[in-house]
């Protein structure tokens, strides 16, 4: 198998030969079909994880079920699967709530476990996801993290509802992804972003009101609040990772307004009590997702609702993954999705 590996903290991955991997009990390996590259891979290659390296990023992942593994029944080899990228306990306060994502033993495929930036990954047999089998895997990688972190944000956490509007800062691989998804719900989106071009593909993807958050374009939060009405607007959903754009997410929610924070800074920001006590507002982490939320969107994906032209247009082979790596930390494209 091949593998592209990262050895050293903002290192260049090495794509490297290894031997065939073995599933042990309850275990499959998957042959990769698709993985997409995503801002937590950046992130990762930063150091901003702390995983023990060397380590095989990816977690965005769809192929086919090459081995089975002692114990495990209902998949059978070359069935086409989806990868939930959280190894989770099933026993602990969290899993035993539906919580899998915060399970209190929780390992993450190509964080602390090798992920799919490679041609084969070995992942818990409970993680695999079937799908069918006309399904395009390159669109079921995308949908099992691109898409579904932005639809368990607003779908679990915040439960948005017809008719509110919807605020999203930043229109990347997450943020766009918010848009459609909060305008298939039925919500009234404001887009924030600093590109004019991510502002148009926002507007294509559902959104209402395109605000400008360019050096020249005036005050963002002033002009999200006005866009948003009497009150301001009920949700938040913060995709950018930067502490200066936290701080403007909790300054735009509005009256009994909830923040959604999904943009990984590890910077501090800060808030005053009041401002949530007086707005009754709430902000909130949103982690990843459930298989459940993979599962949904794929749904969605088929019955034409959701859509992900956006994030496939940059295929690349494996050995581009640094390429591609270095595409989406420029900001260059919203995803790569690597073909091993
Ligand atoms: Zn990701
Ligand atoms: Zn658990």
């Amino acid at each position: 198998m091949q593998a592209a590996v990262l050895r050293g903290y903002g290192q260049a991955l090495d794509l490297v030969e290894r031997p065939a991997l073995t599933p042990g009990p309850d275990q499959v390996v998957v042959q990769v079909k698709a993985c997409g590259v995503c801002g937590s891979d950046v992130f990762l290659r930063k150091g901003g994880f702390d995983s023990v390296l060397p380590i095989v990023p990816g977690h965005e992942a769809a192929g086919v079920v090459a081995r089975i593994g002692p114990g495990v029944d209902g998949v059978r080899e070359g069935d086409p699967v989806a990868l939930y990228y959280i190894e989770h306990c099933g026993e602990c306060s969290m899993c035993s709530i539906g919580r899998v994502n915060m399970c209190l033993s929780v390992r993450r495929m190509g964080v602390e476990y090798d992920g799919a930036f490679a041609s084969e990954v070995l992942v818990p047999a409970r993680n695999i996801i079937p799908v069918e089998p006309e399904d395009d895997l390159a669109a079921v990688a995308v949908l099992t993290d691109a898409v579904a972190t932005p639809y368990h944000a607003l779908v679990r956490i915040a439960d948005v509802q017809p008719g509110m509007t919807v605020v999203v800062f930043g229109i990347g691989g997450i943020g766009s992804n918010a848009v459609q998804v909060a305008a298939h719900l039925g919500c009234d989106v404001i887009a924030v972003s600093r590109s004019p071009a991510k502002l148009e593909l926002a507007e294509q993807l559902g959104a209402r009101v395109l605000v400008s958050a360019a050096d020249d374009a005036g005050d963002v939060v002033e002009a999200v609040r006005a866009a948003a009405g009497p009150g301001g607007p009920p949700i938040v959903v913060q995709t950018v990772g930067s502490a200066e754009v936290d701080a403007q997410a909790v300054a735009a929610v509005g009256i009994g307004g909830q923040v959604l924070l999904i943009g990984s800074s590890v910077s501090p920001f800060s808030i005053r009590a009041v401002d949530l006590i007086w707005k009754e507002a709430s902000v909130h982490g949103s982690r990843g997702f459930v298989p459940d939320d993979i599962r949904e969107v794929l749904a969605l994906h088929r019955s034409g609702v959701l859509i992900v032209d956006h994030l496939l247009g940059r295929q690349r082979p494996l050995s581009e993954a640094n390429e591609a790596l270095d595409d989406l930390e420029a900001g260059r494209v919203l995803r790569s999705v690597l073909i091993p």
